[in-house]
């Protein structure tokens, strides 16, 4: 008998469990069952891929079994099974990220800890929180050793060598004296009936009922072993739509996965015709923890004529779309698909395409409903500007989709048709300022001459937006531009600045451009500042957003020095005349420098040098006393 213990990880989530105040203890035989229908899919694939087992006796099924007096409850499948290494791999590790990462937010306090729970998979590991111990007993399809793997979650498993006639997986779990009743043949029913309804393989319980046998006085009373099919074992996917209802759409969606929140909305298609395939998307209501990790898992479960055959192909919908959940069973792909062929196959390529602008139809009928949609917007919007950005077929339709505030949306946020919609006559393009903070922007000082004219400007502040809304150069034929750039600024007509006005600020803008010295690319006059004495803009050849990025993705490039911004000075503000007026060289470096940090501050820029900017205050204000 090998003693093992588990891993840090393992032990933090068994303490959980075991300790959990969470209410929903019954989701336990839900992932339990889900595994072994997992075990089943495996053993189908390789039962038609894999030459050693083609030959295999395989009818896939789910047994449940329980004893009340016992106070036991057994689970088997005929699937896939495990060896040695599997046991201590796979249930003496975690090795998914997102459950590792779900462990690193845990907060200690019991309470919160316990609602986190229900939003993640939690697992084969779930059973202790009704069992006191486990054993399971399983032999891996093709080898002929079983194994017996205990435990009673207190830090450490054992695992001997055991017997098992048929390959697949047992597991038996000894309730707490609390959890009876999970014992019992009705709580179960009620549990498959909830949770494991549609998985695609009969899942059959065992139980026993008393008989009276003999006449009259020969009468006695005898127990009878039955055993019955509890759930559909339909794939729901492949019912009528008519035939199904919304209540049975929502459970399936919780079975996919292991959302407990209901989807905001689904659609579900069957397509004939020279290629045939269903497929159901869902849209969640919330964005999957991983939704911006690099290692998501794919929410989309690919089969072929209802055998499964892959859920972690990230190819089968552009990685935008990776918040959908859902299925694609394609009736014509071969059933032995390898990844690669996978990758590059005309008909998947096809399906994909489809199920794209299918699910794009479905977030476009959402925003029938404000609420709904502002909703859905929260949590994915950014994955569409990702779309805008990389799905080139789909682009025009994408922007439709996006929502901005604007200097003049008032709070709501509006979509580009909005904003067309109410340009002023004459006007020229969609302008927009883009910057890192909401409240920043709304009062920026470059929006001064575009407020002055009436001209709405919309206002970009998701980190995103900086990369994405560059490359988008128009909007339904109109331009998209944003107010820093030089086309803006000739729109409006303000791009020049008299001849004699530069002269007469010839020699200041040197002084300030002197005292400023590597700090600032440029010193200019600006003709877009009313009540602002200055402001800094973008260099035009510079992608500050796009630098910033990668600084912090870690990319290269990284190192590239900060771009240096250009200061712009409002030749019509009193403090600038003044120091036109004045010949106090200190004074004037001591303003040159204010006027940059002062901007700066306004655009929501870090000062370099706080210390310095505070000294300089604190000099003016005394000579100002
Ligand atoms: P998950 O199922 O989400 O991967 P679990 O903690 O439930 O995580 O299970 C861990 C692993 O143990 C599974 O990925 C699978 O490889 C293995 N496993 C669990 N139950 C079974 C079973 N009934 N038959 C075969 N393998 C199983």
């Amino acid at each position: 008998m090998a003693k093992h213990t588990f891993q840090t990880e393992v032990n933090q989530l068994l303490d959980l469990m075991i300790h959990s105040l969470y209410s929903n203890k019954e989701i336990f035989l839900r992932e339990l069952v889900s595994n072994a229908s997992d075990a089943l899919d495996k053993l189908q694939y390789l039962t038609l891929t894999d030459e050693k087992l083609k030959s295999l006796s395989f009818t896939p099924r789910i047994d449940i079994a329980f004893d009340s007096e016992k106070n036991t409850l057994t689970i088997s499948d005929s699937g896939v099974g495990m060896n040695e290494a599997d046991l201590i791999e796979n249930l003496g590790t975690i090795a998914k990220s997102g459950t590792k990462n779900f462990l690193s937010k845990l907060s200690g306090d019991k309470k919160k800890d316990s609602a986190l729970i229900g939003q993640f998979g939690v697992g084969f590991y779930s059973a202790f929180m009704v069992a006191s111990k486990i054993i399971v007993t399983t032999k891996k399809a093709g080898e002929n050793q079983a194994y017996a793997w205990i435990s009673d979650g207190s830090g450490e498993f054992e695992i001997e060598p055991c017997a098992k006639d048929t390959h697949g997986s047992e597991i038996k779990l000894y309730l707490k004296d609390d959890e009876k009743e999970f014992a019992s043949r009705w709580r179960i029913e009620e549990i498959i009936k909830k949770y494991s309804d549609h998985v695609p393989f009969p899942i059959f319980l065992h139980f026993s009922e008393t008989k009276s046998e003999g006449e009259d006085k020969e009468k006695k009373e005898v127990l009878e072993q039955k055993c019955e099919q509890i759930n559909k074992a339909s794939a729901l996917w492949r019912v009528a739509k008519k035939d199904l209802k919304e209540e049975e759409y929502k459970e399936f969606y919780k079975t996919l996965s292991y959302d407990s929140l209901e989807p905001l909305s689904w659609v579900h298609t069957k397509v004939e015709g020279s290629i045939e395939y269903t497929t159901l998307f869902y849209i969640p209501q919330s964005a999957p923890f991983d939704l911006y990790r690099v290692d998501y898992k794919s929410g989309v479960k690919l089969y072929v004529k209802r055998v499964f055959i892959t859920d972690d192909d990230k190819e089968l919908l552009p990685s935008y779309l990776r918040f959908v959940r859902g299925i694609i069973d394609s009736e014509d792909l071969p059933l032995n698909v390898s990844r690669e062929i996978l990758q590059q196959n005309r008909i998947l390529a096809t399906i994909k395409s489809a199920s794209t602008k299918k699910i794009l139809s479905e977030i476009e009928a959402l925003q029938k409903d404000t609420e709904k949609y502002s909703k859905f917007y929260k949590e994915f919007g950014r994955c569409l500007k990702e779309g805008v950005y990389s799905d080139f077929e789909n682009k025009e339709r994408l922007l439709e989709l996006l929502r901005f505030s604007s200097t003049k949306s008032e709070g709501k946020e509006i979509s580009f048709k909005d904003y067309k919609a109410r340009m002023i006559e004459g006007q020229k393009a969609i302008y927009y300022l883009q910057g890192e903070d909401l409240e920043l922007l709304k009062s920026s000082p470059l929006l001064e001459t575009f407020n002055k004219k009436g001209i709405e400007v919309m206002l970009f502040s998701d980190e995103i937006d900086g990369i994405v809304m560059p490359m988008v150069n128009e909007y339904d034929k109109t331009p998209l531009r944003a107010i820093t750039s030089k086309e803006a600024l000739e729109d409006l007509g303000e791009a020049n600045i008299d001849e004699a006005t530069q002269e007469k600020f010839k020699d200041l803008l040197e002084s300030i451009k002197k005292a400023l010295g590597d700090e600032v690319q440029e010193v200019r006059l600006s003709t877009r500042l009313v009540d602002a004495p200055s402001c800094v803009v973008e260099a035009e050849d510079q992608n500050s957003a796009m630098l910033k990025m990668m600084r912090q993705m870690g990319m290269q490039g990284g190192d590239m020095p900060e771009s240096k911004p250009i200061l712009e000075l409002n030749p019509n503000h009193s403090i600038l005349t003044k120091m036109l007026a004045s010949d106090d060289t200190e004074k004037t470096e001591q303003i040159a420098h204010l006027l940059l940090e002062e901007a700066k501050l306004l655009e929501g820029g870090k000062l370099k040098d706080v210390n310095a900017f505070v000294k300089r205050l604190n000099t003016l204000l005394q000579a100002s006393i």
